[in-house]
């Protein structure tokens, strides 16, 4: 039996039609980003999907920058971030009202309009240098975060898509987060109605062999990337392309912290003061920094 990899984002290609794609499959690195904070079950839960369509959708634009998948809603989920860098680093953080989740029932914890109430959905690209700075911005609207995308791949114009998510925690025997996309590439303009009709039956076919695609499947560690992939396309003529590594690593450090304290002015400076010392936990990965007195004061100077 050929087990799963832990973390991977496997691309590919359709042979026999204008079809690419990518399978995501995250395990260790959704584990080590949980542990970072002490969410509740569900809030890891969109995590995962957040994260595995994060990396799904993280090469779909022209990217040259940090990618940030944003979503801000007035429910008990009210904040979920997730940024990847050109590096491949990957960080995810969440900001909820634990006693309104707890007030859900549990059928609606699967609900987005339940979870994050109304809201929107953002995806920014930061580009390192020259080019303007992208985003694509979509209303909430589906009960699943698959059917939002669905949503922005439709109303922004983008290439037809198709998505699929799943995720789980906790998750003893299964892996925590997998996602699988296609996008239909753009072909020259088929003159030919048959063409035409043939090239739309394809791409409909692959939608519905994505459809047939399970949430056990894509969390079921015994089941390898390269078997479900071939099982579902070995008729389109299925090409893997080479993966892509990624990690869960935070970008904060001292020098950064420090920036962002020398930015306030000296009265919300002195207001941060607790015991002769500002602490700042850093909100993705709980790392704790501390400045002493003395660091303030010199800081205090400098401005
Ligand atoms: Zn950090």
């Amino acid at each position: 039996m050929i087990a799963a990899s832990p973390d991977v984002v496997v691309p590919f290609q359709l042979d026999k039609m204008p079809v690419r794609g990518r399978l995501v499959r995250l395990d260790d690195l959704m584990r080590k980003i949980i542990a970072q904070h002490s969410y509740p079950e569900v809030v890891n839960r969109y995590l995962g999907e957040a994260v595995a369509l994060s990396l799904a959708l993280v090469n779909c634009f022209k990217f040259d920058g940090l990618f940030t998948f944003q979503i801000s809603a007035a429910g008990p989920l009210h904040l979920l971030v997730v940024d990847i860098t050109r590096e491949g680093h990957i960080r995810a953080c969440a900001r909820y009202h634990d006693d309104q989740l707890k007030s859900l029932r549990c059928e609606d914890l699967d609900k987005v309009q339940c979870v994050f109430g109304a809201g929107h959905l953002a995806f920014t690209i930061e580009p390192q240098v020259g080019e303007d700075r992208y985003q694509g911005i979509v209303e909430l609207t589906g009960t699943t975060l698959a059917e939002c995308l669905h949503h922005f791949f439709r109303q922004s114009e983008q290439l037809e898509t198709g998505i699929i998510v799943a995720s789980q925690w906790p998750a003893s025997t299964s892996m925590v987060a997998g996602a699988l996309m296609i996008q239909r590439m753009p072909v020259a303009a088929l003159e030919d109605s048959q063409e035409k009709e043939e090239a739309d039956d394809g791409w409909f076919r692959a939608l519905s062999l994505l459809g047939t695609t399970t949430s056990e499947e894509l969390l079921n560690p015994t089941l390898s990337e390269n078997v479900l992939l071939y099982r579902l396309f070995w008729e389109e003529g299925i090409r893997i392309n080479s993966l892509k590594p990624y990690k869960a690593q935070c970008r904060c450090n001292r020098e950064k912290i420090q920036g962002m304290l020398e930015n306030f002015d000296e009265l919300s400076r002195k207001e941060m003061v607790i015991d002769g010392k500002i602490e700042v936990n850093c909100e993705f990965c709980g790392v704790s920094y501390t400045f002493q007195e003395t660091d303030i004061r010199s800081l205090i100077k400098r401005t």
